[in-house]
């Protein structure tokens, strides 16, 4: 079966086809600045060069026409007939307490995430005008939703819940949710198959290295802890966001720059993080860049990021009483060998030794510790669109 993969943002989307039974990538791309004038459309068939086409795309719908008209256009077409397409993929970020698990898309479903919706106002009304003009172009194809959030709703109580009074919790279901949870499932299930043990008994820390990051401690296949919160801005410093941080340092700047809860968030979200504290860029090349050129903006904004993620490791193996595996994922994780290397030298106490020759690679899976390291640790790329097509056929099925 082919399964369209939809990640739809206010005003970007994200594509891929995938033949599910190969898992092969029959053609990719996005629509940029919907709704916003320049829009066009980028498309990649495989095998081929990459297509730029400059259209308007006043609504999100003639976003999504355009991609099908690419997908069965007869010059770089991947398939013939929009009949082809056999389910629709969506990520759609929060599922609140509602979605433990992915779920084919009825009514009933589209209101139960609206109702998630001021839960991530930037992210989920955009997902589901996604689901929804592709209801309108494809109203006979399935389509299922796979949650970010789904993975972690196996946390305990004492995991998720914040010291907050109870009843906001009660009223606001106010909780830690995390999000990464497709790329968390992912990555540690194929960590496990790379080991060769059952994933039920394993324990694995995944550190998501992105711009957006997350660390999560999976034990015998169950989320069990995660770095990001109620919102994907708690924990590790991340490329513009703050991650952890004393509330009331907040009402402190506040005060001192005469700044409303509006701004301060928009400080958090947008200005901070490793972006925030070097005063040169969210992209971690640019911040190698100025390590190499002896600029201490470039380390003091490296080592900040590298040591919250080694005490998150140290945190989760404490949660799951021990771990076998870490995994390093997503762009950072992936590709920054330097940042692998540095987060891995604080955890010589758990016996993590690296192979400095194996942990040369990048975007590509390599077990990057030594053969007497006593945790195994990977260089482990993501793919969420592959999972959430699996998931998609699974339903579907
Ligand atoms: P997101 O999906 O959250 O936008 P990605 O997982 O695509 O983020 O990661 C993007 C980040 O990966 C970039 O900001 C950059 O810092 C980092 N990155 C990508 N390639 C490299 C590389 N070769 N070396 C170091 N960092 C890289």
């Amino acid at each position: 079966m082919n399964v369209l993969v939809i990640n739809c943002g206010s005003s970007s989307l994200k594509f891929q086809l995938i033949n599910s039974e190969s898992e092969d990538v029959l053609a990719k791309g996005l629509c940029e600045r919907i709704g916003i004038e320049g829009s066009q459309l980028v498309y990649q068939p495989a095998g081929g060069e990459k297509e730029i086409t400059k259209a308007d795309m006043p609504t999100h719908t003639q976003a999504i026409q355009m991609v099908l008209d690419a997908l069965i256009n007869e010059k770089t077409g991947v398939i013939q007939k929009l009949d082809e397409i056999g389910a629709v993929g969506h990520r759609l970020v929060h599922g609140g307490e509602k979605f433990a698990c992915s779920t084919v898309i009825n009514d009933e479903v589209l209101a139960a995430v609206e109702s998630c919706n001021d839960l991530a106002p930037l992210h989920n009304p955009a997902n589901l005008i996604g689901v929804r003009a592709c209801q309108e172009l494809m109203p006979n194809v399935p389509m299922v939703g796979v949650f970010d959030t789904a993975f972690h709703q196996t946390m305990p109580e004492k995991a998720y819940l914040y010291g907050l009074p109870y009843e906001y919790y009660e009223k606001y279901k106010v909780r830690r949710y995390g999000f990464h949870g497709t790329s968390h499932s992912y990555v540690s299930k194929r960590a496990a198959e790379l080991e060769g043990k059952p994933y039920e008994e394993v324990k694995t820390i995944v550190c998501h290295l992105g711009n957006g990051a997350s660390v999560c401690a999976v034990k015998n296949g169950k989320s069990v802890d995660t770095s990001m919160g109620l919102t994907p801005l708690e924990g590790l410093l991340m490329g513009t966001r703050s991650g952890d941080i004393d509330p009331g340092a907040m009402e402190f700047i506040a005060k001192k720059e005469d700044k409303d809860i509006y701004q301060i968030m928009e400080i958090l979200n947008k200005k901070s993080g490793v972006f925030g504290v070097s005063g040169i860029s969210s992209d971690f090349r640019d911040l190698e860049q100025a390590c190499k050129e002896n600029n201490p903006a470039g380390p003091r904004a490296m080592d900040a990021f590298n040591y919250r993620v080694a005490k998150y490791i140290g945190a989760y193996t404490a949660a799951m009483n021990g771990v076998d595996v870490i995994c390093f994922t997503a762009g950072v994780g992936e590709n920054d060998p330097d940042n692998r290397k540095a987060i891995c030298e604080y955890l010589g106490f758990l016996g993590v030794e690296i192979d400095d020759a194996a942990n040369k690679v990048r975007g590509k899976e390599q077990l990057i510790s030594t053969a007497s390291s006593k945790v195994k640790v990977y260089c482990l790329p993501t793919n969420e669109e592959l999972a959430i097509a699996r998931e998609t056929v699974a339903l579907v099925r």
